[in-house]
């Protein structure tokens, strides 16, 4: 039997309570008893319990000093006193001097990449750095380009979302009207044509919506980014500098990354080297992979509020499934006028196969194959939770009840057991 645990922290101003959640089905139950304190970024509400489960990795961190009340076991929990937040928040009051720039010169606001390896707290700052912003009124648009991660929508696409309110202590950031686009691996390097595709496809998207939004594009755009910086990782990031014309990238933790960048970049772009925190955790690969099947759960069945998905049958001549990506031939073998990295990005018919089982469907807006397909942003996905070869027919998770909409469905690489 589990004892329930009462621990309470008193905080020093500028100093943050660390803690994890790491035993199955284990629950910590934070509360501010004095002060005022913030969870990346967001205000926590003084006598209002949050709740965290297994996987949580969380910093509360203080400005003035607070009392805080942690109940359920952690797995650690300590308070720092050495954080980056007072370098963050200068950070912050420099992006909020452009947009002030902006919003009196009718200009676009500042356009920032957060980059650098993997878990150095490159989505937590994005979020504090959106957070804040949202904090002073503004309604910046937030960009996510870590494939591996999903944190709009599902792993294994970008997207990107207006920000108009902090993030929930405990959903994030509100997932209303994302733009979503569907890229199908947990890794920009399965199909690098494509990723480049789609990253300047989302870039032109977001260009035009803030020509017809004053506030957002004065508010600016924060794009998170994953953590592979080398080799074609890095031309990847510098294709995504270009395509959404950033002004600003926050190095964070690699000085390599920072010099190949100071040397690269135009002059105009600014390229800042930040500290990590030294409350950053580091996450096995077993630890992302249960990450990634998280944020497709929680896309289905809800997160603090649950949601009800349909289970229903559907016949295999009624779908028009596609994945993208041919295999590629030298270019000595492709018709003429044609690249052999074009076949990267053609969209091949799937047949009914048990391989289909526990793989995710992009929805498409797009209604046939030849209608722009991979510059068509997504309306939502299911998932294939059984095969019928005898009756050709597929179970479908779905977050809509049937009929299924009569448009292209995009095949993922990556797979949900459904065992809720
Ligand atoms: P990736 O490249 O894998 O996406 P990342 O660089 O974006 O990683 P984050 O996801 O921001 O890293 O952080 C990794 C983990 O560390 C997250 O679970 C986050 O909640 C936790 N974390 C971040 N900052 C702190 C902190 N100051 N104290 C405790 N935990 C933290």
């Amino acid at each position: 039997m589990t004892e329930v645990q009462l621990q309470e922290f008193k905080l020093d101003p500028d100093s943050e309570l660390r803690f994890e959640v790491e035993s199955k089905n284990e629950k910590v139950v934070l509360e501010i008893k004095s002060g005022y304190a913030e969870l990346f970024g967001t205000e926590l509400v003084k006598g209002k319990p949050y709740e965290f489960h297994t996987g949580a990795k969380v910093a509360v961190f203080t400005w003035h000093g607070c009392t805080v009340e942690l109940r359920g076991r952690t797995e650690v929990s300590y308070v720092a006193k050495e954080t980056p937040m007072v370098v963050y928040l200068n950070v912050h009051a420099a992006l909020e001097q452009q947009r002030v720039s902006a919003e009196q010169e009718c200009a676009r606001g500042p356009v920032v990449m957060v980059v650098g390896p993997g878990d150095v707290g490159k989505s937590t700052l994005t979020r504090i750095l959106l957070n804040y912003a949202v904090r002073m009124g503004r309604r910046p648009i937030y960009v996510d380009l870590d494939v591996g991660q999903g944190h709009i929508s599902v792993p294994g696409t970008i997207g990107a979302l207006l920000v108009e309110r902090p993030a929930s202590i405990e959903e994030g950031f509100s997932q209303q009207a994302p733009l979503v686009y569907h890229f199908g691996h947990s890794s920009p390097g399965e199909n690098l044509e494509l990723y480049n595709t789609i990253v300047s496809r989302l870039a032109e998207v977001i260009a035009e919506r803030c020509d017809n939004n004053k506030k957002a594009s004065t508010s600016g755009v924060i794009i998170n980014t994953c953590g592979w910086i080398k080799g074609a990782g890095y031309k990847v990031l510098t294709h995504a500098a270009q395509a959404f014309e950033v002004d600003v990238i926050l190095v964070l933790d690699n000085e390599r990354l920072y010099n190949e960048l100071k040397r690269d970049m135009p002059k105009f772009v600014k390229v800042v080297y930040l500290p990590k925190s030294g409350g950053v955790v580091e996450r096995s690969s077993t630890q992302r992979a249960e990450t990634r099947d998280a944020r497709i759960r929680e896309y289905f069945y809800g997160k603090r509020t649950p949601y009800y998905p349909h289970s229903f049958d559907v016949k295999f001549t009624d779908l028009k499934i596609y994945k993208v990506g041919a295999p590629s031939l030298p270019d000595s073998c492709m018709p003429l006028g044609m690249r052999a990295a074009d076949a990267l990005t053609k969209l091949v018919q799937v047949w009914a196969s048990p391989a289909l089982q526990h793989r995710l469907l992009a929805v498409s807006f797009a209604a046939a194959p030849d209608d722009d397909v991979l510059h068509t942003n997504l309306a939502g996905f299911v998932c294939v939770t059984a095969v019928d070869p005898e009756r050709q027919t597929l179970t479908i998770l779905s977050p809509q009840p049937r009929p299924l909409p009569s448009t292209v469905l995009l095949l993922s690489d990556l797979q949900y057991m459904d065992n809720h």
